[in-house]
């Protein structure tokens, strides 16, 4: 049975700016209509000004337990990363599922009402998969639901700790492996009515040159997040092994490489996000591609927002 609800607003943020006077029809918890119009009998008031839900594309939920302990003293983004290990070494279902639905409450109360969760923290702190292998991503989606926030869950191909580089520590916990392994895991999560599946490459030094192919394919056209560039360490590094920057791996591949870039490539000129894009900027950004900084967190060497030329 479809329940029908109205609202009477004030003031709405329409498409041509403030509107007075606007009269929203809600079935079901979906908006049905939005007319000009003035209050009707039932309608319940909306005083003040009436604004859409904001989005919030870049969460890292359990980086909530790192705001405001991580500035004290001078540092940069590995003495950060240090700090953020300790945390995601102790999380369980349980207490991530309660980290999340704090975090997205918070997001709620601001005005959010839909959030994308770049998530790499699924398996047990020895890096074994739990019982079921997205019990944690599963957290997420109960901590979304119960928040009253909608989720895209960008689940994250994190293959290596470095380039040429194994997992160690609690990092051992973001890995499946193999691309194949994230693929079919991901894959199991199954349909959600309140959330959306999407995929990620952590960045270019956790997914090596040779499988972004292939984690690309795997994402299958849906949502595909990336972290392009998260400072100069990682683009050193990525200079060093590649003779190229990350921008560049991804997007402008030598000739010799362009088939095996056939997906990435396109990625990036096509709807790829990124987030922490330190000096992703310029010639080598494209207008199509969208970068954003995340809330959560405040990292030590990429606070300046950026400025696109
Ligand atoms: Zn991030």
């Amino acid at each position: 049975m479809t329940v029908v609800t109205t609202f009477f607003a004030e003031h709405a943020w329409l498409d041509g700016g403030v509107t007075p006077n606007t009269r929203i029809t809600v079935h079901s918890g979906r908006i049905a209509a939005v007319q000009a119009s003035g209050p009707q009998r039932g309608d319940l008031p909306l005083p003040g000004l009436v604004l859409p839900g904001l989005a919030n594309t870049h969460s890292h939920a359990f980086h909530r337990a790192l705001r405001g302990r991580t500035h004290a003293a001078a540092g940069t983004f590995w003495t950060w990363r240090e700090r953020m290990y300790a945390v995601a070494a102790r999380l369980d279902p349980d207490s991530y599922f309660a980290l999340a639905r704090a975090t997205y409450c918070e997001m709620a109360l601001a005005g959010v009402t839909a959030v994308g969760e770049f998530h790499y923290l699924h398996h047990a702190p020895d890096g074994r998969p739990y019982r079921d292998p997205n019990i944690m991503g599963h957290a997420l989606r109960a901590a979304a639901r119960e928040a009253g926030i909608r989720l895209t869950l960008l689940d994250a191909c994190y293959l290596t700790g470095g380039i040429g580089q194994p997992l160690e520590g609690p990092a051992r916990r973001f890995g499946d492996g193999t691309v194949s392994a994230w693929a079919e895991r991901v894959a199991a999560l199954g349909a959600d009515d309140l959330s959306l599946v999407g995929a990620a490459i952590h960045s270019v030094r956790a997914v090596p040159r040779d499988a972004l192919p292939e984690v690309v394919e795997a994402a299958g056209g849906r949502p595909l997040h990336l972290h392009l560039s998260e400072q100069p360490a990682e683009n050193e590094q990525c200079l060093a092994a590649y003779d190229v920057t990350p921008t560049q791996l991804l997007a402008l591949a030598p000739p010799s490489q362009r088939e095996a870039y056939r997906s990435p490539l396109a990625m990036v000129e096509g709807y790829t996000e990124s987030a922490h894009s330190y000096g992703a900027f310029g010639k080598h950004s494209d207008r199509s591609t969208i970068l954003w900084h995340c809330l959560q967190e405040r990292l030590t060497e990429n606070v300046a927002p950026p400025k696109c030329g």
